[in-house]
């Protein structure tokens, strides 16, 4: 992110970074909604009938306000994660795009 000092190892840990409000960036939970939003077309974890984020897993009920919530979840071993893979490219557009991740 434009001016984030911050190094992290994982994608999801990146992404709780910002959904907490806290970077400097000043990207935030509404932005990475907004972008995922408009970019999960096809609703792998984007439920397409209220602001939440879902488990990919479509055997799973699982369902987060946050999508590192559920990024860990799949990370944890929920089952999901071949459809996750999906949409993890549009999540690291969007986070390397802001040069917090290389
Ligand atoms: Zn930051
Ligand atoms: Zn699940």
């Amino acid at each position: 992110m434009k001016g984030c000092q911050k190094q992290f190892m994982t994608l999801a840990g990146a992404v709780l970074h910002l959904e907490s409000g806290g970077c400097c960036s000043g990207v935030d939970r509404a932005k990475v909604d907004h972008y995922m939003f408009a970019h999960d077309t096809r609703h792998v974890v984007t439920s397409a009938t209220a602001r939440m984020y879902r488990c990919p897993n479509r055997a799973c009920a699982t369902e987060k306000l946050k999508l590192g919530a559920i990024y860990q979840h799949v990370q944890m071993g929920s089952g999901g994660a071949n459809r996750f893979a999906k949409v993890r490219n549009v999540l690291e557009s969007f986070v390397s795009g802001m040069g917090e991740l290389r």
